[in-house]
């Protein structure tokens, strides 16, 4: 069996953002040369999100709509999280957009639905962050 890794470096400049990172990842699997196995791609942060959904930017803005109702950043002294930081609601965020995903690999290619397509969700940006992509196989 194959193994390989990478973590992929992102520095998003404002809070929040959703970026398809699915040619990076592509990217690991070609170089990876596995044919047949599994792929994780993971966020390596509590306030970052790894995700697969449409790559449609209403869809993003409704998710950046639904995610302020469901846990708003404002006022940041509601959470009790917050008393050395302001981002108790990027950890929320997080949780409910999820932490990694798995595709299956067939034919060296990622086995997509049509729409599928690989997400990094940031919540806390404005510094480094992490997403592991892990590929075993054959
Ligand atoms: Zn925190």
């Amino acid at each position: 069996m194959k193994s390989y890794h990478k973590e992929l470096w992102f520095e998003v400049p404002t809070r929040r953002a959703f970026i398809n990172i699915t040619p990076q990842v592509e990217q690991c699997l070609a170089e990876s040369g596995i044919k047949e196995g599994l792929l994780l791609c993971n966020a390596m942060h509590i306030t970052a999100s790894v995700f697969i959904n449409d790559d449609e930017s209403g869809l993003h803005h409704d998710y950046e709509v639904w995610l302020e109702k469901l846990a708003p950043h404002e006022p940041v002294s509601q959470y009790r999280h917050n008393t050395y930081e302001d981002n108790a609601d990027a950890h929320m965020k997080r949780q409910v957009m999820g932490r990694e995903v798995v595709v299956a690999v067939t034919g060296g290619k990622l086995h997509f639905g049509t729409w599928e397509r690989i997400f990094y969700g940031e919540f806390d940006g404005r510094r480094k962050k992490r997403v592991l992509v892990k590929i075993i196989g054959e």
